[in-house]
């Protein structure tokens, strides 16, 4: 089987894993520490107390031997002194064996060193010091050890012959250690138990352990230092627990006291706790896979439903909202699956009955005919309100009569429209709010009843509100009564409001366009009267101006010089007049569309030459005019009629409106960007900067006041631009009141 634990990647997962190992392993470690550590405490305090009782009973039993010894050698004493004449070994043959066993050798020394061997025998006996002699004449026994390195320790016992005569000498023994320390003791302690007797400068007289001697002044430190008669110790890196009972042996043997030392390995003593240890462990171990193992499965088993209903908020993020999440796991989860799905359910109608009212709202919106607005509420509003039979009714559409549509709800039933005599005043007098009514026939006033066609049993009547006016009404007619939620109120009259906002801009649509009609009218009689009046205007005025020159240049005889000055003025005022004219004809041709470019070749040379010469005649102010460009400039593609009237305007107004200085043209040639640039500029008044952009439209003059010092009718520059503009060029203007102006004309070919 594979293991599969991709889904601890899971946060969840990880926290309900983590969870159940702290919760599982926690208390259990807790528990195993603390039991180990009281069992611990337990098993040393025990065995302590245990080697206590042990140590007291050696140290009882070793005492009572040295009574034993005692008594036995004051029996031999006793029998010697009994005894008269010399000491034979015939003298000892009552003596008893056992006595023979207790001690290696008795000897009896005299006063003056002698040595008489009771029996066996005692190489190097101790001598007797002065405060053991002492001891002995008191009739007291006198126990002493000599040490000897990597040997045993001998112990020794006397005792005075007969105190009250001195002279007879000193009982002297050799203790068989073996019987002292308790023959065969290793049997009599509890296993694994060690045994020390230390004398009172801390030497072992016994040491169980061999090589233990060397430790008895550690051992001595650590007897000191213990009141309870309890320590550990260590050896070789082995840790001990021991005991102690000290005998007081001062007053009857001299010597002043032995201490018997019990212990044991504290490794012996907690065996058992150590194994427990190893099972503590095993069990943890089995413990952490059975954790291990039945979390996974539970969180397995929580994940999956929990995937799945992911996987399903996902598909429905995706406007999937016919998808189901499918959970069998018979707990909350599953609960959860199905309200999930039933949600899904709600969601996707809504949805659907959401995207239906903005396909509604669009059609509305888009359409700006009342008819085809109505035509689509009616057929589709079944599509998101279910209902028997719906009907619009307008009250205001200017034609007297309210109009009701009415439709039926089968799909392909057609619209039909009624005149109901019903109006704004019996609906309002209904549902006095804008939120509508759901209205039953029963209560439904008389005025309203033509509304409940086909059988209609309930009305859900919606009004159309215009700018605060009741201008119509939506019903949905059903056969049964329906059972609309809030949210459906609430989308049926945002509907009501949006066929208000259709309506309301149809209307104002087809108002605009009325308008726009009219409008287009009477400016085609405004053109047309333009075009007649200038044409009317134009014939005879040429012909004044023929008259004029011709008299002037004296045909019809001689004429003086007032007349010559009048007629001056006559010939100025009407030129003036006809270039007004001209401008009028011009606007009016350009704003009908009648100007079309008529695109050829041009070669510049002759046509620039052609331009210079309109403009040899020397002027009557104090202007030059200079011209700047050189020949050779390849043909262009353009309207050259429109291009001469463009530039000879543009020099005109330079000409015109510059008093002193020079007006100066330039042409250069862009062959890169395929452009001719023509550049007209002059020194005269200048056009302040806020008013550049307004010198291009209709019948525009800087300074009006000023027609009469320089004429015109500010319908030059609106030709140029329009013309310019048919070209496919650009007219642009960089001025300074009072310094010059700067006219560019580019123009493409
Ligand atoms: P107009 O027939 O009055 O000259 P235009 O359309 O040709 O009409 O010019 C409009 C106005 O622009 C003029 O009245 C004048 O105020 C201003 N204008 C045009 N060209 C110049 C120029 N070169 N210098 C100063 N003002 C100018």
């Amino acid at each position: 089987m594979k293991f599969n634990i991709t889904f601890l990647r899971r946060k969840v997962a990880r926290r309900i894993l983590m969870l159940f190992f702290v919760c599982a392993l926690l208390p259990i470690t807790l528990l195993a520490i603390i039991s180990f550590n009281h069992v611990t405490k337990q098993l040393r305090g025990q065995s302590q107390r245990r080697l206590q009782q042990a140590s007291k009973a050696a140290a009882l039993s070793i005492y009572e031997r040295l009574l034993f010894l005692e008594a036995g050698m004051k029996s031999v004493a006793s029998t010697l002194t009994m005894g008269n004449g010399p000491l034979t070994q015939s003298s000892f043959r009552g003596l008893d064996e056992d006595l023979r066993r207790k001690f290696k050798g008795l000897v009896l020394v005299s006063d003056t060193g002698n040595h008489k061997a009771v029996f066996g025998e005692i190489e190097n006996p101790p001598k007797t010091t002065g405060a053991e002699s002492h001891h002995l004449s008191a009739g007291r026994i006198v126990v002493s050890s000599e040490h000897r390195p990597a040997l045993p320790t001998r112990v020794f016992m006397k005792m005075m012959l007969d105190p009250q005569a001195p002279l007879q000498g000193v009982l002297l023994g050799e203790i068989n250690t073996q019987y002292l320390w308790g023959s065969g003791y290793e049997d009599t302690l509890p296993p694994m138990t060690e045994l020390y007797v230390l004398d009172q400068s801390a030497n072992a007289l016994i040491s169980s352990l061999p090589g233990a001697e060397s430790l008895s002044e550690e051992m001595k430190a650590r007897v000191a230092l213990s009141v309870s008669g309890q320590f550990e110790w260590r050896l070789k890196g082995a840790e001990f627990l021991a005991a102690y009972w000290s005998i007081p042996l001062k007053y009857r043997f001299f010597v002043p006291q032995w201490t018997v030392v019990l212990s044991e390995p504290k490794a012996d003593v907690l065996a058992p706790v150590s194994n427990f240890k190893k099972t503590f462990l095993l069990v943890i171990l089995l413990s952490l896979c059975t954790v291990l193992l039945l979390s996974i499965s539970q969180i397995r088993r929580s994940l999956i439903p929990l995937n799945e209903l992911q996987e399903g908020t996902r598909r429905i993020a995706q406007r999937d909202f016919g998808s189901r999440v499918a959970v069998t796991s018979g707990d909350e989860f599953e609960d959860l699956a199905a309200s999930f799905n039933s949600m899904a359910r709600r969601l996707g109608k809504q949805f659907d009955a959401l995207a239906t009212m903005a396909e509604i709202d669009r059609a509305v919106l888009s359409a700006l005919d009342t008819e085809k607005i109505l035509e689509t509420v009616l057929n589709r509003i079944h599509d998101v309100f279910p209902c028997d039979r719906v009907t619009v009714t307008l009250f205001d559409q200017g034609r007297g009569v309210p109009r009701t549509y009415v439709k039926g709800s089968n799909v392909g039933s057609k619209t039909w429209v009624e005149t109901f005599p019903i109006t704004s005043e019996d609906v309002r007098e209904v549902c006095a709010g804008p939120e509508g009514l759901l209205l039953m026939d029963h209560e439904a006033p008389r005025s309203l009843a033509p509304l409940f066609g086909l059988g209609v049993k309930s009305l859900l009547l919606l009004p159309i509100s215009i700018r605060g006016r009741l201008s119509g009404i939506i019903t949905l007619g059903h056969l049964h009564p329906p059972s609309y939620t809030q949210d459906d109120l609430v989308q049926a009259h945002q509907l009501a409001d949006q066929v208000a906002v259709a309506i309301h801009n149809a209307q104002l649509y087809e108002e605009t366009k009325n308008q726009a009609i009219e409008l287009e009218k009477s400016n085609k009689v405004k053109d047309e009267f333009l075009s007649v009046m200038s044409h009317e205007l134009r014939t005879p005025l040429t012909t004044i101006i023929g008259f004029i020159e011709m008299i002037r240049d004296k045909m019809f005889g001689a004429i003086n010089a007032e007349q010559e000055k009048a007629l001056e003025k006559v010939m100025m005022h009407s030129k003036d007049l006809i270039s007004m004219i001209n401008g009028i004809l011009y606007a009016t041709l350009l704003e009908s569309n009648a100007v079309k470019a008529e695109i050829n070749d041009l070669k510049l040379d002759p046509f620039l030459e052609d331009l210079k010469s309109d403009y040899a005649i020397p002027l009557d102010k104090g202007l030059s005019i200079n011209w700047d460009f050189a020949a050779g400039i390849p043909p262009i593609r353009t309207d050259a009629a429109k291009l001469k009237h463009v530039l000879q305007n543009v020099i005109n107004n330079a000409i015109k409106f510059t008093e002193t200085g020079n007006v100066t043209v330039s042409v250069r040639h862009f062959p890169e960007a395929r452009t001719v640039e023509f550049k007209v500029a002059d020194t005269g008044i200048g056009i302040p900067k806020e008013k550049l952009s307004l010198i291009f439209e209709k019948f525009y003059q800087v300074d009006s006041s000023q027609t009469r010092l320089y004429g015109g009718v500010g319908m030059g520059l609106y030709t140029v631009n329009k013309f310019t503009g048919l070209l496919g060029g650009t007219i642009e203007v960089e001025s300074e009141a009072g310094k010059g102006s700067v006219f560019t004309v580019k123009i493409p070919y």
